[in-house]
């Protein structure tokens, strides 16, 4: 089951759901399965865990939807974070293992690293629309 939200813009009222978490799709499973997935990647991400795949087998990825925000921008990034595990007993349960890849992500206008938002605290962040900084929570909702 997955968390999304949805935002609205105060000034132009253009709306918008982003889906978070994780659900059917989107859960714990081995890193080649995922790659067969071809769910969105950026290119040099999709690289560099190719190459790691390559040399191991038994990788784990997890993989969870988040949605991130820019502190100098407020530009508001919906994105696929995900951790990559070597855990060879094919468990889907890597608790107390530590993570071989993870991901981060950069604001493309700032360069600057993103930080996941607090859906709880979220608004006044830039309406992808109007540009206005009026883009604001709107209702929380479950999915799957
Ligand atoms: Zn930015
Ligand atoms: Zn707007």
């Amino acid at each position: 089951m997955g968390k999304g939200v949805s935002l609205k813009c105060t000034k132009c009222n253009y709306k918008k759901e982003h889906h978070l978490g994780v659900g059917m799709i989107i859960h714990a499973m081995l890193l080649k399965d995922y790659i067969d997935l071809n769910l969105p990647m950026h290119n040099k991400t999709k690289e560099k865990i190719k190459r790691l795949y390559y040399k191991k087998e038994n990788l784990i990825i997890e993989p969870i939807i988040k949605l991130y925000k820019c502190k100098e921008c407020n530009k508001i990034y919906n994105k696929y974070y995900f951790e990559i595990y070597n855990n060879p007993e094919y468990e889907y349960s890597n608790e107390g293992l530590e993570p071989i890849f993870k991901t981060e992500f950069k604001c493309w206008r700032c360069n600057l690293e993103l930080k996941e938002i607090n859906l709880e605290k979220l608004n006044k962040a830039v309406c992808p629309k109007c540009g206005n900084y009026s883009f604001n929570k709107d209702a929380l909702f479950l999915w799957d």
